[in-house]
């Protein structure tokens, strides 16, 4: 098996310069702390240098096992991890119990992990909150600076990069979800390049959604605008395959066109937003996004793709976004049927069809009777 040396990056402002792929800690659950130290031990072998985890990964868990492996060699990386905590007192006891966990006395860049609403944004930003916390720990050498992570819509993330300094985000970054959330390539990532604020990218294979297809998954992320792609690598040979792809470089852009035209996952019915269909119509197929990442096209699969998509469909739980967008938009539905019979879509999706589904998410109907 090839051994290939990782491209490294400066991220953002940070004055740190990392490995484009980094080591997700979530996934490091599923197996041994033998294992973990076999993953890591090829990690670093790879040149990688950006390893994540979260307080909140088997409750230190994760935290623990990545101590384990990385004693001795802590040096060799850049760490992160991640609190859930939304109060100063919270974050401090998280922060000190993650130096514990992973055996060192600082942690570049601690997060606000998983925020998913405003009013967490508000607390978090408030008189003592947890920004205060971390604000005192950078100051102490405890952190290098600070990041930020959600699974909602990007309106978050935009308002969080106003309104904390940031060192970081971690947001979601691949071909499936890029079709119905463009807003992360187009407003997140301007601005945070704007205010020097680095890029980790979770979720290059749609939480495996995109199994079929690991190293054009990887690529097309890998040129989607993110510093770093964090990768839930739980074996070796995981590491070596998706080493192997990023040493290759991001796609290019007739890469990227055949990518999107080919993607199995893709198939017949996920709207490549190819600009064929109405602005209107191409709302609805990304609110239908929304709701369930256009996983459920009741067209047959084998049962283990079937299994996956009934798993992974409602992961982010942003059906009540879209119902309320989707109720906001006004839409004349008899007209936007009457242009979806008319589209000859190039990707061979019946358009009308699937309008037909996209609307029924929407309003909540049951879809096992059309
Ligand atoms: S023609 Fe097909 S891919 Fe293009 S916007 Fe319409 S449904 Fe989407």
């Amino acid at each position: 098996m090839t051994r290939q040396t990782l491209p490294q990056i400066a991220l953002g402002a940070t004055g740190l310069t990392v490995s484009r792929l980094g080591l997700g800690g979530f996934h490091q659950l599923e197996i041994s702390s033998e294992v973990v130290t076999q993953v890591v031990d090829a990690f670093l072998e790879v040149g990688g240098t950006y390893i994540e985890t979260a307080r909140g990964y088997g409750n230190g868990a994760s935290e623990q096992k990545l101590g384990r492996a990385l004693a001795g060699r802590r040096d060799r990386v850049v760490l992160a991890s991640k609190s859930g905590a939304r109060d100063g007192d919270g974050m401090r006891r998280d922060l000190e119990s993650s130096l514990k966990a992973l055996q060192t006395e600082h942690i570049e860049l601690y997060f606000f992990h998983g925020v998913n609403t405003l009013e967490e944004l508000d607390a978090i930003t408030g008189k003592g909150g947890a920004m205060e916390a971390l604000l005192r720990a950078q100051e102490e050498g405890l952190i290098r600076g600070m990041g930020f992570s959600s699974h909602r819509p990007p309106e978050l993330y935009l308002e969080a990069i106003r309104r904390i300094p940031l060192s970081v985000i971690l947001i979601w970054d691949n071909y499936l979800e890029e079709l119905y959330v463009p807003e992360i390539q187009q407003q997140v990532y301007p601005l945070a390049r704007d205010r020097g604020v680095g890029i980790t990218a979770m979720k290059p294979l749609a939480d495996g959604f995109l199994y079929r297809s690991p190293e054009p998954a990887l690529r097309y992320a890998l040129g989607s605008g993110s510093d770093v792609l964090i990768c839930g690598m739980n074996a070796v040979e995981h590491v070596y395959e998706a080493a192997g792809a990023i040493a290759k470089g991001p796609a290019d852009a007739d890469e990227r066109h055949a990518i999107l035209r080919d993607a199995p996952e893709l198939g017949t019915y996920v709207c490549r937003q190819c600009g064929g269909c109405s602005e209107a119509l191409r709302t609805l197929f990304r609110l239908e996004g929304y709701v369930d990442r256009q996983m459920i096209d009741f067209l047959p699969h084998d049962p283990a793709d079937y299994a996956l998509r009934l798993r992974l469909a409602h992961w982010f739980d942003l059906t009540g976004v879209a119902q309320q967008r989707f109720a906001e938009a006004g839409w004349d539905e008899a007209s936007l049927m009457a242009e979806a019979r008319g589209v000859g879509c190039p990707y061979g999706i019946d358009v009308a069809r699937k309008a037909k589904f996209a609307l029924a998410k929407l309003r909540a109907e049951q879809l096992n009777t059309l």
